[in-house]
């Protein structure tokens, strides 16, 4: 992998020293204002498609974008939400799907995953999302599970204690996106329930900026970048 450390060399030599202020400016401060969590797919760059700076976006990316219900016991990306939430304070947290995903594609299609158990059994965490699909009278339709399962991931996120104590005190707003990686544009998902029941919590002067069918989108990051 000889071009990951001449990546590296260019980094430092090109492109550190233009933004040694911002850098020097992080080494003190981590106040990141969205929460954001993708695919490890290595087409999805969170910091590429948002076109965010560092320090903007506090990043967890897991297999198929899944981030499973709150359960006694912990794990990395339970910590992961409940640092960004209760710790960094982020005001939006955003789960991206995308086109093609691997994850989703073994699922709606039913692939042998005898071979990798540990992905079979982390793929059951989106088991809510394929059932919906199928009565849909959509199964095998990747699209349409890449786009349930991130309503679903949604609807697990609300049940992290950092999560709902946040949405009930209209403090954070969550977001479904879908990318594209054929043309690069990224979908809003319709609210979600728990996203509703967020800008109902933020009262009138907000649910107007948002509207309360539509807390999600992009607008809406940019404006937590604005003001974070
Ligand atoms: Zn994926």
């Amino acid at each position: 992998m000889p071009h990951l450390a001449e990546g590296i060399a260019r980094f430092q030599r090109e492109v550190f020293p233009a933004q040694a202020g911002l850098f020097a400016r992080l080494a003190t401060a981590h106040r990141p204002g969205t929460l954001f969590i993708g695919c490890s797919d290595a087409r999805v760059v969170p910091e590429l498609i948002t076109q965010t700076d560092p320090g903007e976006l506090f990043v967890v990316r897991t297999a198929g974008n899944l981030v499973p219900a709150h359960a006694p016991g912990t794990d990395g990306v339970a910590a992961g939400v409940e640092y960004a939430v209760t710790v960094l304070g982020v005001r939006d947290i955003v789960v991206c799907g995308h086109s093609a995903c691997g994850a989703m594609t073994a699922l709606a299609e039913g692939h042998d995953l005898s071979g990798a158990p540990s992905v079979a059994a982390w793929l059951r965490h989106a088991d809510a999302s394929l059932a919906r699909t199928a009565a849909a009278g959509r199964a095998g339709d990747v699209a349409a599970l890449v786009r349930e399962n991130v309503a679903a991931q949604l609807a697990n996120l609300a049940t992290h204690p950092s999560v709902a104590r946040a949405l009930a005190g209209g403090e954070v707003r969550l977001h479904g996106w879908v990318f594209d990686i054929a043309d690069g544009t990224v979908e809003e998902l319709p609210a979600t329930a728990p996203c509703a029941e967020a800008a109902t919590a933020t009262g009138p002067a907000t649910a107007t900026a948002t509207g309360p069918a539509t807390c999600t989108g992009a607008a809406a990051v940019t404006d937590a970048r604005a003001a974070a």
